[in-house]
């Protein structure tokens, strides 16, 4: 990577990971209500909360897939403000596009194809950035935060949600075995692809947890770093503000 070409590893994970969210797209958010038991409306929430996101704010929801997160932040950045529903793969973005205009979003929102590596937007342009469930997708994931730096004003903020490390012994062990053995069914009942939720529990378990993740976002510059588990680290909010 450091001579500008990709190895074979690596133009297989981007692979992998646009057939899974190609596949998994139309179903998407029933298997994230299944999934989670809804729960992942809670961790979003409080994301919401976490955000700083006021009126006229410039929002990036970055991986913002079906735009759960964009719809939040529409209404509180108002008419003024401006929210960017951003993924790299266009059928997650068609599922997110079409459900925020059933649900009315449009003056201030732009959807835009993007690749959380290199993004399409100059310097200092967004109050703050997400990326729920992002993360562990990126191939480069520093590149990837050294661009959230970039593109955030200063003083902006980014907010990371992502699956992370259990807290608890127990808790890991059962939900090793659920993500493992549940998962994989639960696929194959509700997109017929198992094996795309075999990834997900893959890239799950080798996600940076919660301490690395913090100072990969300390490297990338950020300053003011903290992060929260949420459901015994099952997942974490991590946040940085830029310098
Ligand atoms: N943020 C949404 C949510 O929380 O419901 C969607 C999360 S979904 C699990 C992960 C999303 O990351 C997919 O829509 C996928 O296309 C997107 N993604 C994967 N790699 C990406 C990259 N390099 N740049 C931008 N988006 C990416």
């Amino acid at each position: 990577t450091h001579f500008g070409y990709k190895t074979v590893k690596e133009s297989e994970k981007e692979k992998l990971v646009a057939e899974v969210f190609h596949s998994v797209a139309a179903k998407y958010d029933l298997m994230n209500d299944l999934m989670s038991f809804g729960v992942h409306r809670v961790w979003k929430k409080y994301t919401v909360e976490l955000s700083g996101v006021r009126r006229g704010h410039s929002v990036l929801d970055i991986a913002g897939g079906s735009g759960d997160l964009t719809y939040a932040f529409s209404k509180r950045v108002g008419d003024q403000g401006r929210v960017v529903l951003a993924d790299i793969n266009d059928s997650m973005l068609k599922v997110g596009r079409d459900k925020l205009a059933d649900r009315g979003v449009s003056g201030n929102l732009e959807v835009v194809q993007a690749n959380a590596e290199h993004l399409p937007f100059a310097d200092n342009e967004f109050d703050v950035i997400t990326m729920a469930f992002g993360l562990r997708n990126v191939t480069h994931k520093e590149q990837a935060l050294a661009e959230f730096y970039r593109v955030l004003k200063p003083g902006g903020r980014l907010l990371v949600l992502e699956f992370s490390k259990p807290k608890f012994e127990f808790l890991s062990k059962a939900y090793d075995l659920y993500s493992f053995t549940a998962l994989p069914v639960m696929g194959k009942l509700v997109t017929n692809d198992s094996e795309s939720y075999r990834y997900l529990a893959e890239s799950i378990r080798k996600h940076p947890d919660q301490e690395t993740l913090k100072g990969m976002m300390q490297t990338a510059g950020f300053r003011q770093t903290t992060y929260h588990n949420l459901t015994g680290g099952i997942v974490a909010l991590h946040r940085g503000t830029k310098a």
